[in-house]
């Protein structure tokens, strides 16, 4: 393991302090300090956050939901707040990991893990993630469980979170510091698309520190859940997901929130899915209309084509299961 040091801020002043000069901020561990173990990742210094009082799960003035960086995913997932209002995120969070995982792993973390690619891991392959220049081994490697949407030339990985499937339908946004001060952006421009660049996997700034993840208000009812399909039923990651919420009056659907995950480089908002929704009246039809625009822009791979049929069926059927208890 690369040599590095360890330093426990007690306040976030000192933690600012250390990642302004370059420290690596880590709290639950659960990917950092398997990826140091692998060598894949090599930071110089970690500066420990876990003291930072970060741990609050909270309803905003306006009726959102702002989830500390430090919650653990199991202590948000058991949350009743967010069990209440929002069990797509609950949801998504119980279908992630293992317990042991969930019981150390943070919201702030989760959202900041790097993917699950085999050939990101195995420093002995050509990755352009992890060693900018290099190549991308999966593109003409196995990549059976690899993206069909917003990939490059660079890199074709997935996004591997559950819970920032369901962020990125609920158009959550997520709050910094750092050491110019405050700044929020929306969950859609939090994380980036591989591009050229796929090693700048953030839109964060030298030093800058999750505080907080915040899902604004939502017209209520509100019914939302959160479907996972995966090769094994436990401590695997998706080959495709669908978190979906919807706001339906008197027999219209109103509103339509709709994300899928282990298909994109990043979680991804399914626009045309939500237009297709708002409106109309729920219907066997509507729902298998919209799904069939999920894969809209798709690029499938050799190993991977199955995934354009599949997320479709994802979609079509967690939109009948949260329509049909609307
Ligand atoms: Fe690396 Fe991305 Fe290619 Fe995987 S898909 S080998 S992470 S560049």
């Amino acid at each position: 393991m690369h040599p590095f040091t360890y330093t426990r801020a007690d306040s976030t002043r000192d933690a600012l302090d250390a990642g302004r000069r370059g420290g690596r901020y880590v709290a639950g561990g659960t990917t950092l300090v398997d990826l140091m173990r692998e060598t894949v990742e090599r930071p110089d210094a970690l500066v420990d956050i876990s003291a930072l009082p970060l741990r609050e799960v909270t309803v905003t003035r306006g009726g959102g939901l702002r989830i500390g960086a430090l919650v653990t995913m199991s202590q948000a997932a058991a949350q009743p707040k967010v069990r209440t209002l929002l069990p797509v995120v609950s949801q998504a969070l119980e279908l992630s990991a293992s317990a042991q995982l969930r019981n150390m792993a943070t919201i702030g973390g989760n959202i900041m893990q790097r993917t699950r690619c085999a050939y990101f891991r195995d420093v002995t392959a050509a990755c352009n993630k992890r060693t900018p220049g290099t190549g991308c081994a999966a593109r003409e490697g196995y990549n059976r469980t690899h993206a069909i949407l917003g990939a490059s030339e660079s890199c074709v990985a997935t996004h591997p979170s559950d819970v920032a499937v369901a962020f990125a339908a609920l158009d959550a946004q997520v709050h910094l510091l750092g050491p110019a001060g405050r700044r929020t952006l929306a969950f859609s421009d939090f994380l980036l698309r591989p591009g050229r660049t796929p090693h700048r996997e953030q839109a964060l700034k030298q030093g800058e520190l999750i505080t907080s993840v915040e899902i604004p208000a939502l017209p209520r009812p509100l019914r939302s859940g959160y479907l996972k399909v995966r090769d094994r039923q436990s401590y695997e990651f998706a080959l495709t997901s669908a978190a979906v919420a919807l706001h339906v009056q008197r027999g219209v659907i109103r509103e339509a929130k709709v994300a899928a995950g282990g298909v994109g480089t990043v979680p991804w908002k399914l626009s045309a899915v939500e237009r297709a929704l708002v409106g109309q009246r729920p219907s066997d039809r509507l729902w298998a209309k919209a799904a069939s625009l999920a894969g809209e822009g798709a690029r499938p791979l050799q190993h991977n084509r199955f995934k354009v049929d599949l997320l479709e069926r994802t979609v079509e059927r967690q939109l009948r299961i949260v329509g049909e208890s609307s």
